[in-house]
Protein backbone atom coordinates (compact mmCIF):
# COMPACT_ATOMS: atom_id res chain seq x y z
CA UNK A 1 0.00 0.00 0.00
CA UNK A 2 0.65 3.42 -0.22
CA UNK A 3 -0.53 5.25 2.95
CA UNK A 4 -0.75 8.43 1.25
CA UNK A 5 -2.27 8.19 -1.87
CA UNK A 6 -4.74 4.98 -0.95
CA UNK A 7 -5.90 7.44 1.95
CA UNK A 8 -6.81 10.72 -0.02
CA UNK A 9 -8.66 8.66 -2.76
CA UNK A 10 -10.74 6.12 -0.42
CA UNK A 11 -13.25 8.04 -0.81
CA UNK A 12 -13.30 8.83 -4.40
CA UNK A 13 -12.92 5.31 -5.21
CA UNK A 14 -16.28 4.06 -3.86
CA UNK A 15 -18.04 6.36 -6.94
CA UNK A 16 -15.18 7.04 -9.59
CA UNK A 17 -17.97 9.06 -11.36
CA UNK A 18 -18.13 11.75 -8.63
CA UNK A 19 -17.10 15.35 -9.72
CA UNK A 20 -13.19 15.82 -8.23
CA UNK A 21 -12.95 19.27 -10.40
CA UNK A 22 -14.48 21.91 -11.64
CA UNK A 23 -11.56 24.40 -13.87
CA UNK A 24 -12.85 27.57 -15.06
CA UNK A 25 -12.39 27.15 -18.53
CA UNK A 26 -15.69 24.34 -18.35
CA UNK A 27 -13.71 21.38 -18.15
CA UNK A 28 -13.87 19.04 -15.17
CA UNK A 29 -12.11 16.34 -13.39
CA UNK A 30 -14.03 13.16 -11.63
CA UNK A 31 -12.24 10.99 -8.84
CA UNK A 32 -12.10 8.34 -12.40
CA UNK A 33 -9.93 11.23 -14.57
CA UNK A 34 -7.97 11.31 -10.91
CA UNK A 35 -6.69 7.85 -11.04
CA UNK A 36 -5.82 8.05 -14.70
CA UNK A 37 -4.41 11.19 -15.19
CA UNK A 38 -1.84 10.44 -11.67
CA UNK A 39 -1.15 6.89 -13.19
CA UNK A 40 0.06 8.62 -16.60
CA UNK A 41 2.24 11.24 -14.88
CA UNK A 42 3.25 7.91 -12.73
CA UNK A 43 4.52 6.05 -15.31
CA UNK A 44 6.24 8.71 -17.43
CA UNK A 45 7.92 9.64 -14.23
CA UNK A 46 9.19 5.77 -14.03
CA UNK A 47 10.18 6.12 -17.29
CA UNK A 48 12.37 8.99 -16.78
CA UNK A 49 14.04 7.21 -14.04
CA UNK A 50 12.63 8.52 -11.02
CA UNK A 51 12.96 5.40 -8.25
CA UNK A 52 11.40 5.57 -4.79
CA UNK A 53 13.15 8.57 -2.75
CA UNK A 54 13.90 10.40 -5.38
CA UNK A 55 12.90 14.14 -5.62
CA UNK A 56 10.82 15.45 -8.03
CA UNK A 57 11.27 19.40 -8.48
CA UNK A 58 7.95 20.94 -10.16
CA UNK A 59 7.82 25.03 -10.72
CA UNK A 60 4.88 25.59 -13.04
CA UNK A 61 1.89 27.81 -13.20
CA UNK A 62 -1.06 26.30 -10.85
CA UNK A 63 -3.46 23.77 -13.30
CA UNK A 64 -4.90 20.82 -12.01
CA UNK A 65 -2.13 18.73 -14.27
CA UNK A 66 0.04 20.00 -11.74
CA UNK A 67 -1.74 18.57 -8.75
CA UNK A 68 -2.14 15.31 -10.44
CA UNK A 69 1.66 15.31 -11.05
CA UNK A 70 2.04 15.35 -7.13
CA UNK A 71 -0.30 12.62 -6.67
CA UNK A 72 1.57 11.06 -9.76
CA UNK A 73 5.21 11.19 -8.19
CA UNK A 74 3.41 10.18 -4.43
CA UNK A 75 2.18 7.04 -6.52
CA UNK A 76 5.47 6.32 -8.16
CA UNK A 77 7.35 6.42 -4.56
CA UNK A 78 9.09 10.12 -5.44
CA UNK A 79 9.08 12.75 -3.39
CA UNK A 80 7.16 15.60 -4.68
CA UNK A 81 8.97 19.20 -4.60
CA UNK A 82 7.30 22.04 -5.63
CA UNK A 83 8.23 25.78 -6.11
CA UNK A 84 7.05 29.11 -5.57
CA UNK A 85 6.61 30.15 -8.91
CA UNK A 86 7.86 33.52 -8.14
CA UNK A 87 11.73 32.62 -7.78
CA UNK A 88 14.56 33.37 -10.65
CA UNK A 89 16.68 30.93 -12.40
CA UNK A 90 19.48 32.15 -9.88
CA UNK A 91 17.12 31.10 -6.95
CA UNK A 92 16.24 27.53 -8.48
CA UNK A 93 19.73 26.84 -8.82
CA UNK A 94 20.13 26.88 -4.79
CA UNK A 95 16.99 24.72 -4.90
CA UNK A 96 18.11 22.32 -7.03
CA UNK A 97 21.57 22.22 -6.11
CA UNK A 98 20.44 21.15 -2.56
CA UNK A 99 17.49 19.07 -3.36
CA UNK A 100 19.06 17.26 -6.20
CA UNK A 101 15.97 15.59 -7.55
CA UNK A 102 16.08 13.31 -10.69
CA UNK A 103 13.49 15.15 -12.71
CA UNK A 104 12.66 19.24 -12.64
CA UNK A 105 9.65 20.31 -14.44
CA UNK A 106 9.22 23.62 -15.53
CA UNK A 107 6.88 26.00 -17.71
CA UNK A 108 7.35 25.18 -21.16
CA UNK A 109 8.44 29.32 -21.57
CA UNK A 110 11.15 29.31 -19.47
CA UNK A 111 13.14 25.68 -20.91
CA UNK A 112 15.52 27.67 -22.66
CA UNK A 113 16.50 29.83 -19.51
CA UNK A 114 16.67 26.73 -16.99
CA UNK A 115 18.19 23.86 -18.78
CA UNK A 116 21.61 24.67 -17.93
CA UNK A 117 20.65 25.62 -14.00
CA UNK A 118 18.90 21.75 -14.44
CA UNK A 119 21.74 20.30 -16.24
CA UNK A 120 23.88 21.37 -13.58
CA UNK A 121 22.64 19.76 -10.82
CA UNK A 122 22.15 16.48 -12.93
CA UNK A 123 18.41 16.74 -13.10
CA UNK A 124 16.28 15.94 -16.18
CA UNK A 125 14.80 18.69 -17.37
CA UNK A 126 10.70 18.39 -18.68
CA UNK A 127 7.83 21.19 -19.37
CA UNK A 128 4.02 21.17 -18.01
CA UNK A 129 1.81 23.79 -19.46
CA UNK A 130 -1.98 23.77 -19.08
CA UNK A 131 -3.79 21.43 -20.61
CA UNK A 132 -6.62 23.29 -22.14
CA UNK A 133 -8.47 20.12 -22.88
CA UNK A 134 -7.88 16.63 -21.58
CA UNK A 135 -6.28 15.58 -24.71
CA UNK A 136 -4.20 18.56 -26.07
CA UNK A 137 -0.48 18.65 -24.31
CA UNK A 138 1.75 21.65 -23.66
CA UNK A 139 4.68 20.27 -22.69
CA UNK A 140 7.34 17.54 -22.71
CA UNK A 141 5.95 15.92 -19.97
CA UNK A 142 2.63 16.16 -21.07
CA UNK A 143 3.41 14.49 -23.91
CA UNK A 144 4.73 11.49 -21.82
CA UNK A 145 1.51 11.04 -19.77
CA UNK A 146 -0.40 11.79 -22.68
CA UNK A 147 1.26 9.01 -24.29
CA UNK A 148 1.86 6.75 -21.28
CA UNK A 149 -1.04 4.00 -20.24
CA UNK A 150 -4.06 5.29 -17.55
CA UNK A 151 -3.13 2.50 -15.05
CA UNK A 152 -0.56 2.55 -12.80
CA UNK A 153 0.56 -0.15 -9.85
CA UNK A 154 1.38 2.23 -7.06
CA UNK A 155 4.79 1.74 -5.55
CA UNK A 156 4.32 0.81 -1.73
CA UNK A 157 5.37 2.82 0.67
CA UNK A 158 5.50 2.74 5.02
CA UNK A 159 3.79 5.93 6.88
CA UNK A 160 7.40 7.46 7.67
CA UNK A 161 8.96 7.53 4.07
CA UNK A 162 9.21 10.86 2.78
CA UNK A 163 5.99 12.01 0.52
CA UNK A 164 7.65 15.96 0.14
CA UNK A 165 9.97 18.03 0.52
CA UNK A 166 8.64 21.61 1.11
CA UNK A 167 10.82 24.48 0.86
CA UNK A 168 10.00 27.43 3.91
CA UNK A 169 8.88 30.80 2.47
CA UNK A 170 12.29 32.78 3.32
CA UNK A 171 10.49 34.92 5.72
CA UNK A 172 13.00 34.71 8.16
CA UNK A 173 16.15 34.07 5.76
CA UNK A 174 17.11 31.34 3.58
CA UNK A 175 14.33 28.46 2.64
CA UNK A 176 15.11 25.40 4.49
CA UNK A 177 13.30 22.27 3.23
CA UNK A 178 11.21 20.34 5.34
CA UNK A 179 10.97 16.91 5.23
CA UNK A 180 7.31 15.68 4.88
CA UNK A 181 6.32 12.19 5.54
CA UNK A 182 3.32 9.63 3.98
CA UNK A 183 2.00 10.19 7.62
CA UNK A 184 2.75 13.50 8.16
CA UNK A 185 0.17 14.85 5.32
CA UNK A 186 -2.32 11.69 5.41
CA UNK A 187 -2.91 12.25 9.64
CA UNK A 188 -3.42 16.05 9.03
CA UNK A 189 -5.70 15.74 6.57
CA UNK A 190 -7.79 13.03 8.25
CA UNK A 191 -7.48 15.73 10.56
CA UNK A 192 -8.51 18.91 8.99
CA UNK A 193 -11.26 16.67 7.55
CA UNK A 194 -13.26 15.66 10.99
CA UNK A 195 -12.49 19.17 12.59
CA UNK A 196 -13.80 21.39 9.72
CA UNK A 197 -16.61 18.54 8.91
CA UNK A 198 -15.55 18.47 5.13
CA UNK A 199 -17.69 16.07 3.39
CA UNK A 200 -18.30 14.52 -0.19
CA UNK A 201 -20.54 17.27 -0.36
CA UNK A 202 -18.60 20.01 -0.22
CA UNK A 203 -17.24 22.07 -3.00
CA UNK A 204 -14.21 23.90 -2.02
CA UNK A 205 -13.11 27.27 -3.69
CA UNK A 206 -9.20 26.57 -4.23
CA UNK A 207 -8.08 29.92 -5.41
CA UNK A 208 -4.53 29.53 -3.03
CA UNK A 209 -1.38 28.53 -4.85
CA UNK A 210 -0.29 24.80 -4.74
CA UNK A 211 3.35 25.65 -4.01
CA UNK A 212 2.67 26.09 -0.65
CA UNK A 213 1.10 24.07 2.57
CA UNK A 214 -1.69 25.67 2.21
CA UNK A 215 -3.16 25.53 -1.10
CA UNK A 216 -1.52 22.06 -1.75
CA UNK A 217 -1.75 19.97 1.48
CA UNK A 218 -4.68 21.95 3.75
CA UNK A 219 -7.26 22.85 1.01
CA UNK A 220 -6.78 19.73 -1.77
CA UNK A 221 -5.80 17.04 0.62
CA UNK A 222 -8.52 18.19 2.67
CA UNK A 223 -11.11 17.83 -0.03
CA UNK A 224 -9.86 14.93 -1.50
CA UNK A 225 -9.46 12.68 1.43
CA UNK A 226 -13.14 13.98 2.01
CA UNK A 227 -14.24 12.64 -1.78
CA UNK A 228 -15.64 16.48 -2.15
CA UNK A 229 -15.21 18.71 -5.33
CA UNK A 230 -12.99 21.90 -6.01
CA UNK A 231 -13.71 24.36 -8.20
CA UNK A 232 -10.10 25.03 -9.19
CA UNK A 233 -9.19 28.74 -9.84
CA UNK A 234 -5.35 29.43 -11.63
CA UNK A 235 -4.97 32.28 -8.63
CA UNK A 236 -7.10 34.57 -6.51
CA UNK A 237 -9.13 36.84 -8.98
CA UNK A 238 -11.92 38.84 -7.01
CA UNK A 239 -14.32 38.87 -9.82
CA UNK A 240 -13.53 34.91 -10.19
CA UNK A 241 -14.33 33.93 -6.93
CA UNK A 242 -17.19 36.08 -7.22
CA UNK A 243 -19.10 34.29 -10.50
CA UNK A 244 -17.75 31.03 -8.88
CA UNK A 245 -18.65 31.38 -5.10
CA UNK A 246 -22.39 30.43 -5.70
CA UNK A 247 -21.70 26.26 -6.58
CA UNK A 248 -18.86 26.71 -3.41
CA UNK A 249 -19.51 25.55 0.01
CA UNK A 250 -16.15 26.41 1.83
CA UNK A 251 -13.33 28.32 0.96
CA UNK A 252 -9.72 28.75 2.40
CA UNK A 253 -7.40 31.47 2.05
CA UNK A 254 -4.62 33.94 3.42
CA UNK A 255 -6.07 37.40 5.35
CA UNK A 256 -5.35 39.41 2.10
CA UNK A 257 -7.89 37.53 0.33
CA UNK A 258 -10.64 38.67 2.77
CA UNK A 259 -9.47 42.20 2.82
CA UNK A 260 -9.95 42.34 -1.18
CA UNK A 261 -13.01 40.65 -0.84
CA UNK A 262 -14.52 43.18 2.03
CA UNK A 263 -13.36 46.27 -0.31
CA UNK A 264 -15.94 44.44 -3.29
CA UNK A 265 -19.31 45.94 -2.64
CA UNK A 266 -20.43 42.29 -4.11
CA UNK A 267 -19.82 40.83 -0.70
CA UNK A 268 -22.58 40.75 0.74
CA UNK A 269 -24.75 38.37 3.59
CA UNK A 270 -26.84 36.88 0.34
CA UNK A 271 -23.48 36.36 -1.51
CA UNK A 272 -22.10 33.84 1.36
CA UNK A 273 -25.41 32.56 2.96
CA UNK A 274 -25.09 29.40 1.28
CA UNK A 275 -21.19 28.79 2.25
CA UNK A 276 -20.90 26.75 5.35
CA UNK A 277 -16.94 27.31 5.77
CA UNK A 278 -14.48 30.37 5.37
CA UNK A 279 -10.85 30.03 6.71
CA UNK A 280 -7.60 31.90 7.18
CA UNK A 281 -4.00 31.48 7.71
CA UNK A 282 -0.41 31.53 6.37
CA UNK A 283 -0.29 35.29 7.85
CA UNK A 284 -2.10 37.24 10.92
CA UNK A 285 -5.44 37.94 10.22
CA UNK A 286 -6.65 41.19 11.84
CA UNK A 287 -9.16 41.04 14.39
CA UNK A 288 -10.60 44.19 12.68
CA UNK A 289 -10.53 42.33 9.42
CA UNK A 290 -12.65 39.39 11.15
CA UNK A 291 -15.32 41.48 12.69
CA UNK A 292 -15.79 43.38 9.24
CA UNK A 293 -16.24 40.09 7.51
CA UNK A 294 -19.18 39.37 10.02
CA UNK A 295 -20.69 42.56 9.84
CA UNK A 296 -21.12 41.94 5.90
CA UNK A 297 -21.60 38.04 5.82
CA UNK A 298 -23.00 37.42 9.74
CA UNK A 299 -19.89 34.54 9.26
CA UNK A 300 -17.24 34.37 11.34
CA UNK A 301 -14.11 33.52 9.93
CA UNK A 302 -12.06 30.23 11.23
CA UNK A 303 -8.62 31.19 11.68
CA UNK A 304 -6.45 28.58 12.23
CA UNK A 305 -2.55 27.88 12.40
CA UNK A 306 0.51 26.36 11.05
CA UNK A 307 3.90 25.95 9.32
CA UNK A 308 5.58 23.83 6.52
CA UNK A 309 7.59 21.93 9.07
CA UNK A 310 4.50 21.12 11.23
CA UNK A 311 1.63 21.36 9.10
CA UNK A 312 -1.63 22.48 10.88
CA UNK A 313 -1.67 22.30 14.66
CA UNK A 314 -3.96 24.69 15.99
CA UNK A 315 -7.14 25.69 14.90
CA UNK A 316 -10.37 27.82 15.93
CA UNK A 317 -13.62 25.16 16.38
CA UNK A 318 -16.02 24.83 14.08
CA UNK A 319 -18.84 24.38 16.53
CA UNK A 320 -17.93 27.38 19.66
CA UNK A 321 -16.37 30.75 19.48
CA UNK A 322 -14.13 31.46 16.43
CA UNK A 323 -12.21 34.01 18.61
CA UNK A 324 -10.98 37.02 16.73
CA UNK A 325 -6.98 37.49 17.10
CA UNK A 326 -6.51 33.69 18.21
CA UNK A 327 -5.48 30.77 16.24
CA UNK A 328 -7.86 28.62 18.47
CA UNK A 329 -6.55 25.42 20.35
CA UNK A 330 -4.39 22.59 19.39
CA UNK A 331 -5.91 20.40 16.79
CA UNK A 332 -6.80 16.72 18.21
CA UNK A 333 -3.17 14.54 18.72
CA UNK A 334 -1.14 17.89 18.78
CA UNK A 335 0.23 18.84 22.07
CA UNK A 336 1.77 22.80 22.21
CA UNK A 337 3.12 24.32 25.08
CA UNK A 338 4.67 27.61 25.30
CA UNK A 339 7.98 27.73 26.80
CA UNK A 340 10.74 30.37 27.92
CA UNK A 341 13.27 31.06 24.93
CA UNK A 342 16.19 30.92 27.00
CA UNK A 343 15.55 27.76 29.41
CA UNK A 344 13.00 25.72 27.49
CA UNK A 345 10.97 25.55 30.28
CA UNK A 346 7.18 25.70 30.34
CA UNK A 347 5.87 28.79 31.16
CA UNK A 348 2.55 29.51 33.57
CA UNK A 349 -0.78 29.88 31.34
CA UNK A 350 -0.93 33.36 29.94
CA UNK A 351 2.61 34.53 29.88
CA UNK A 352 4.22 35.07 26.24
CA UNK A 353 6.95 32.05 25.32
CA UNK A 354 8.39 30.24 22.26
CA UNK A 355 5.65 28.13 20.67
CA UNK A 356 6.35 24.35 20.66
CA UNK A 357 4.47 21.52 19.28
CA UNK A 358 4.67 17.36 18.98
CA UNK A 359 2.21 14.92 16.81
CA UNK A 360 2.37 13.09 13.87
CA UNK A 361 2.16 16.78 12.17
CA UNK A 362 5.53 17.29 12.78
CA UNK A 363 7.80 16.77 10.08
CA UNK A 364 10.82 14.52 9.95
CA UNK A 365 13.56 17.33 9.36
CA UNK A 366 15.47 19.68 7.62
CA UNK A 367 16.59 18.53 4.67
CA UNK A 368 20.80 17.96 4.67
CA UNK A 369 20.62 19.96 7.50
CA UNK A 370 21.39 17.50 10.62
CA UNK A 371 22.45 20.20 13.32
CA UNK A 372 19.85 22.99 12.19
CA UNK A 373 17.00 20.00 12.82
CA UNK A 374 19.05 19.05 15.92
CA UNK A 375 18.78 23.00 17.26
CA UNK A 376 15.33 23.01 16.61
CA UNK A 377 14.02 19.60 18.25
CA UNK A 378 14.15 19.52 22.22
CA UNK A 379 15.38 16.25 23.65
CA UNK A 380 11.65 15.34 24.61
CA UNK A 381 10.36 15.54 20.47
CA UNK A 382 8.95 18.61 20.97
CA UNK A 383 9.29 21.21 17.65
CA UNK A 384 10.56 24.49 18.10
CA UNK A 385 8.63 26.41 15.55
CA UNK A 386 10.19 29.92 16.48
CA UNK A 387 6.82 32.09 16.70
CA UNK A 388 6.30 33.62 20.35
CA UNK A 389 2.74 33.41 21.40
CA UNK A 390 0.67 32.65 24.19
CA UNK A 391 -2.93 30.59 25.64
CA UNK A 392 -5.11 32.30 27.49
CA UNK A 393 -7.38 30.86 30.22
CA UNK A 394 -9.99 29.52 28.11
CA UNK A 395 -7.12 27.16 26.15
CA UNK A 396 -7.40 29.73 22.88
CA UNK A 397 -4.13 30.58 21.78
CA UNK A 398 -2.86 33.76 20.20
CA UNK A 399 0.61 34.27 18.03
CA UNK A 400 1.97 37.59 18.83
CA UNK A 401 4.95 37.18 16.75
CA UNK A 402 8.04 35.36 15.57
CA UNK A 403 10.54 35.15 17.80
CA UNK A 404 12.98 36.86 15.12
CA UNK A 405 10.94 39.95 14.87
CA UNK A 406 11.20 40.56 18.97
CA UNK A 407 12.75 43.59 18.95
CA UNK A 408 15.21 44.13 22.37
CA UNK A 409 15.64 47.54 22.70
CA UNK A 410 17.55 48.70 26.12
CA UNK A 411 17.55 45.78 27.67
CA UNK A 412 13.85 45.62 27.24
CA UNK A 413 11.86 42.77 24.85
CA UNK A 414 8.66 44.58 22.98
CA UNK A 415 6.48 42.55 20.84
CA UNK A 416 5.89 44.39 17.74
CA UNK A 417 2.37 43.08 17.48
CA UNK A 418 1.21 45.36 20.56
CA UNK A 419 2.90 47.91 18.78
CA UNK A 420 1.34 47.22 15.61
CA UNK A 421 -2.13 46.72 17.12
CA UNK A 422 -1.95 50.39 18.63
CA UNK A 423 -1.03 51.96 15.89
CA UNK A 424 -3.74 50.67 13.86
CA UNK A 425 -6.43 51.64 16.07
CA UNK A 426 -5.30 55.40 15.07
CA UNK A 427 -7.34 57.61 12.85
CA UNK A 428 -6.16 57.36 9.32
CA UNK A 429 -3.79 54.70 9.34
CA UNK A 430 -5.00 51.54 7.54
CA UNK A 431 -1.57 48.99 8.87
CA UNK A 432 1.60 48.99 10.16
CA UNK A 433 4.38 46.41 10.73
CA UNK A 434 6.80 47.74 13.75
CA UNK A 435 10.18 46.71 13.72
CA UNK A 436 14.05 47.04 15.51
CA UNK A 437 16.74 48.92 13.60
CA UNK A 438 20.31 49.12 14.82
CA UNK A 439 20.43 51.86 17.41
CA UNK A 440 23.87 53.62 19.12
CA UNK A 441 22.31 53.63 22.84
CA UNK A 442 19.55 50.96 22.91
CA UNK A 443 21.24 48.31 20.45
CA UNK A 444 18.11 48.35 18.90
CA UNK A 445 15.28 50.80 18.90
CA UNK A 446 11.57 50.98 17.48
CA UNK A 447 10.43 52.00 14.32
CA UNK A 448 6.97 51.85 13.06
CA UNK A 449 6.28 51.75 9.28
CA UNK A 450 2.34 52.53 8.42
CA UNK A 451 0.63 52.56 5.93
CA UNK A 452 -2.35 55.46 6.11
CA UNK A 453 -3.89 58.58 4.72
CA UNK A 454 -1.81 60.74 3.13
CA UNK A 455 -2.25 63.61 5.90
CA UNK A 456 -0.66 61.79 8.32
CA UNK A 457 1.77 63.48 10.14
CA UNK A 458 4.48 61.63 12.30
CA UNK A 459 4.10 63.81 15.39
CA UNK A 460 0.52 63.14 15.47
CA UNK A 461 0.97 59.66 15.57
CA UNK A 462 3.94 59.40 17.93
CA UNK A 463 1.94 61.96 20.12
CA UNK A 464 -1.00 59.70 20.22
CA UNK A 465 1.25 56.68 21.08
CA UNK A 466 2.40 58.39 24.03
CA UNK A 467 -0.56 57.98 26.24
CA UNK A 468 -0.71 54.09 25.15
CA UNK A 469 2.19 52.49 25.37
CA UNK A 470 4.88 52.36 27.81
CA UNK A 471 7.83 54.57 27.04
CA UNK A 472 10.38 51.53 25.45
CA UNK A 473 7.92 50.45 23.62
CA UNK A 474 6.84 53.69 21.53
CA UNK A 475 8.28 54.03 18.30
CA UNK A 476 11.97 56.08 17.98
CA UNK A 477 10.53 57.03 14.45
CA UNK A 478 7.25 56.61 12.50
CA UNK A 479 7.81 56.42 8.94
CA UNK A 480 5.56 56.16 6.05
CA UNK A 481 5.03 53.98 3.05
CA UNK A 482 2.15 53.43 -0.12
CA UNK A 483 2.37 49.40 0.62
CA UNK A 484 3.98 46.76 3.14
CA UNK A 485 6.26 44.38 1.57
CA UNK A 486 4.33 41.11 1.38
CA UNK A 487 5.21 37.60 -0.18
CA UNK A 488 2.29 35.68 -2.34
CA UNK A 489 1.12 34.21 1.07
CA UNK A 490 0.27 37.85 2.35
CA UNK A 491 3.21 37.17 4.80
CA UNK A 492 5.02 40.75 5.76
CA UNK A 493 8.87 40.53 4.57
CA UNK A 494 10.01 42.52 7.61
CA UNK A 495 13.93 41.56 6.65
CA UNK A 496 13.06 43.74 3.79
CA UNK A 497 11.61 46.89 5.82
CA UNK A 498 14.93 46.19 7.91
CA UNK A 499 17.53 46.12 5.51
CA UNK A 500 15.36 49.38 3.95
CA UNK A 501 15.41 51.76 7.12
CA UNK A 502 18.62 49.93 8.79
CA UNK A 503 20.31 53.46 9.16
CA UNK A 504 17.10 55.25 10.17
CA UNK A 505 18.26 55.76 13.68
CA UNK A 506 21.72 55.18 13.61
P1 LIG B 1 10.84 30.85 6.89
O1 LIG B 1 10.66 29.75 7.89
O2 LIG B 1 11.62 30.40 5.71
O3 LIG B 1 11.33 32.12 7.47
P2 LIG B 1 7.94 31.12 6.94
O4 LIG B 1 8.04 30.74 8.37
O5 LIG B 1 7.17 32.36 6.60
O6 LIG B 1 9.37 31.21 6.27
P3 LIG B 1 5.92 29.18 6.27
O7 LIG B 1 6.19 27.82 6.76
O8 LIG B 1 5.23 29.37 4.98
O9 LIG B 1 7.29 29.92 6.13
O10 LIG B 1 5.08 30.00 7.34
C1 LIG B 1 4.88 29.58 8.67
C2 LIG B 1 4.72 30.78 9.54
O11 LIG B 1 3.57 31.54 9.15
C3 LIG B 1 4.48 30.44 10.99
O12 LIG B 1 5.67 30.12 11.66
C4 LIG B 1 3.83 31.73 11.50
O13 LIG B 1 4.82 32.70 11.82
C5 LIG B 1 3.05 32.20 10.29
N1 LIG B 1 1.60 31.90 10.41
C6 LIG B 1 0.90 30.90 9.85
N2 LIG B 1 -0.39 30.96 10.18
C7 LIG B 1 -0.52 32.04 10.98
C8 LIG B 1 -1.61 32.67 11.66
N3 LIG B 1 -2.85 32.21 11.56
N4 LIG B 1 -1.33 33.77 12.41
C9 LIG B 1 -0.09 34.27 12.51
N5 LIG B 1 0.96 33.74 11.89
C10 LIG B 1 0.76 32.64 11.13
MG1 LIG C 1 9.29 29.40 9.33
Amino acid sequence: TNPLFDGLLAVGRRDPARRFAILPDGRSYSYQDVEAVSARFANALVDLGVQPGDRVAVQVEKSIEALMLYLGTVRAGGVFLPLNTAYTPAEIEYFLTDAGPRVFVCDPAKRNVLAPVAEQARAAIETLGVWSSPDISAGSLSDKALAAPPEFSTVARESGDLAAILYTSGTTGRSKGAMLTQDNLLSNAEVLREYWRFTDKDVLLHALPIFHTHGLFVASNTAMIAGGAMIFLPKFDVDEVFRFLPDATAMMGVPTFYTRLLADKRLTREATAHMRLFTSGSAPLLAETHKAFEERTGMRILERYGMTETNMSTSNPYEGERRAGTVGFPLPGVALRIVDADTGEPLPQGEIGVIEVKGPNVFAGYWQMPEKTAAEFRDDGFFITGDLGLIDADGYVTIVGRGKDLVISGGFNIYPKEVELALDELPGVVESAVIGVPHPDFGEGVIGVVVGAPDLKEEELTGALKERLARFKQPKRIVFVDELPRNTMGKVQKNVLRDRFATLLS
